[in-house]
């Protein structure tokens, strides 16, 4: 019965919702977040697009929950002139008086903390609790900004010459371009948009084009603060849609800054456009991390690490591990417990916004055809499957979690990222060569390596250790706090983002002298009389 109410859209020109969307109290959150029919997403500082109408489809039913209208590059376009407009006045506040908004815009995330989780539940398809941590991730990361804001510095050089004051002064790019993936459709923004806020920077955002309502109900809710405080809602603009509209952010000049997070495939492409006109780039890219158990390991605490960074957001996250690197003596005994809990996983699939659940469905029927592509492939290339391997009978796009070994560590299919939970089993002898392992991929995002040898942890984080952005001991790969720098070597991009200094990624550095004196001596010694 319920299905039948997704078949009929409430219609309106710019956004459409299904009627039990609007009926059901179970959504009752969508109004709590000021979504309604016409409520379409901020361009230009002003609210309404014109381009076609795109799908939101729920990856629990597999049904269309809602549409959007997107905007037009053209939109896009105006979207960057009014943010090029509205950066003096921006980039003129004191830092800590765009702190200051920047509390207010986490104390407005507190205040949805939960409507809002429940909408990445819908939309993305991630279990509730994650969902929520994800939302509280942005808060954070305001507070960090707030604190920010009274801390980045620059710095006072000796100067060589006499009476001369040499300096390093950080300014604001101008307009940052935010380009992010479905699989954090709020985090990600966050990290950036709080930082480049308070660094002084206008931002246009375009999220996935599969989570528009995520990205208007947090655009909402920015404008919102901005408005309160007579600032122009193009300081922070949303455009919706897909590659076209993101290629009116990466080949515009008036975009200084590009921070794209996504496939290693776009994410090249991005780089190279934007680096042909001098633009900076942020990349955030695909991982493919692998987890070492060695011998020494506490056997229990690898388990549980490798359970939640092997399936936890079904496998969709960019840190999820995708081959677990077993030392030999141990691998029987660990691949067989690893088998017990992905069956208990099994009997918590379901809705993603209901509390119990702790495995949801993928996002897309895209990410279902390349799991199912990915086993068969593993298959015909001698592997065997372990665990899982199939989708799951019910509606949505759910899938089990799946291990896989026999492959080589060179199978192509091993050496890419599958956005989905699977996860291949590799074997070790020594640490030396558990290590060239985890580095023989051609991404390098995060790792992790449980031991309980001293000399091994400092061998995996020194110089012919790890070679990832991310280098853990004893815990998982995914799950990365903001307080230090995010990202991924390699493949993966090169970019930082959230904490550690990563604020300077939305800056510019001015070098400045200054002589204050009455001579005018040439540096080196060079005398041109
Ligand atoms: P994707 O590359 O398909 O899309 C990412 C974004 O790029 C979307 O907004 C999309 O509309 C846009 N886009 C697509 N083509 C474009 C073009 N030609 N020009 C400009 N924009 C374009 O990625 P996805 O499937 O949404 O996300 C999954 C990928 O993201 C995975 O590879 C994952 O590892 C990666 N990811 C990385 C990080 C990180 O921090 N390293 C974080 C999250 C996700």
């Amino acid at each position: 019965m319920l299905h039948l109410f997704f078949k009929k859209l409430i219609k309106s020109p710019n956004m459409q919702f299904t009627r039990n969307l609007v009926t059901d109290p179970k959504y009752g959150f969508l109004k709590q977040l000021g979504l309604s029919t016409e409520n379409p997403g901020l361009y230009d500082g002003r609210w309404g697009g014109t381009g076609k109408l795109i799908e939101s489809i729920s990856p629990t039913s597999g049904q269309v929950i809602a549409k959007v209208r997107e905007s037009t590059p053209e939109e896009a376009a105006n979207a960057i002139s009014e943010a090029q407009k509205a950066w003096p006045q921006w980039a003129s506040l004191p830092a800590p008086a765009r702190g200051e908004i920047v509390r207010q815009i986490g104390d407005e995330l507190r205040k949805n903390l939960k409507p809002l989780g429940q909408l990445v539940s819908l939309e993305m398809g991630k279990i509730l609790p994650e969902s929520i941590g994800e939302v509280q991730e942005y808060i954070d990361i305001c507070d960090y900004a707030v604190g920010l804001s009274r801390m980045f510095a620059g710095g006072i050089f000796p100067s060589e010459r006499k009476d001369h004051a040499l300096l390093e002064k950080w300014n604001p790019l101008g307009v940052v371009g935010v380009i992010s993936a479905f699989n954090f459709p709020v985090a990600v923004y966050g990290w950036n948009s709080a930082i480049a806020m308070v660094c002084g920077n206008t931002i246009i955002w375009k999220g996935a084009p599969s989570t528009p309502l995520i990205s208007i109900a947090t655009t909402k809710i920015i404008s919102g603060v901005l408005e309160k405080n007579g600032i122009p809602g193009s300081v922070a603009s949303l455009i919706t849609g897909g590659a076209d509209v993101g290629e009116a952010l990466v080949s515009d000049k008036r975009v200084s800054l590009v921070s794209f997070t996504g496939s290693t495939k776009v994410g090249k492409e991005v780089g190279l456009k934007v680096q042909s006109r001098f633009g900076k780039c942020l990349l955030e890219l695909g991982g493919n991390n692998a987890l070492i158990v060695a011998q020494d390991a506490n056997l229990e605490m690898a388990m549980r690490a490798a359970v939640f960074s092997c399936v936890g957001t079904t496998g969709q996250r960019c840190t999820t591990t995708r081959r677990l690197i077993l030392h030999k003596s141990i691998k029987t005994e660990f691949l067989g417990k690893l088998k017990t809990a992905f069956k208990s996983i099994l009997g918590r699939i379901g809705d993603p916004m209901e509390d119990s659940v702790l495995y949801g469905p993928l996002h897309s029927q895209q990410a279902l055809d390349a799991f199912k592509k990915t086993i068969k492939t593993a298959e015909e290339n001698g592997g065997t499957i372990e665990f899982g391997g199939k989708q799951i009978d019910r509606p949505g796009f759910y899938v089990e979690p799946t291990i896989i070994s026999g492959l080589s560590p060179d199978a192509a299919i091993v050496q890419q990222e599958t956005f989905a939970p699977i996860v291949y089993i590799l074997e070790f002898d020594s640490v030396e060569e558990a290590i060239a392992l985890n580095n023989n991929v051609e991404q390098g995002l995060s790792s992790s390596l449980f031991t309980n040898n001293i000399q091994n942890m400092f061998k995996w984080i020194g110089p012919l250790g790890s070679d990832c952005g991310i280098v853990n001991v004893n815990i998982g790969t995914s799950g990365a706090e903001i307080g230090g720098a995010f990202g991924g070597e390699k493949a993966t991009g090169g970019g930082r983002e959230s904490g550690s200094d990563s604020w300077k990624q939305y800056m510019r550095r001015s070098t400045v002298t200054i002589n204050h004196g009455t001579d005018l001596p040439l540096a080196q010694g060079i005398k041109f009389e």
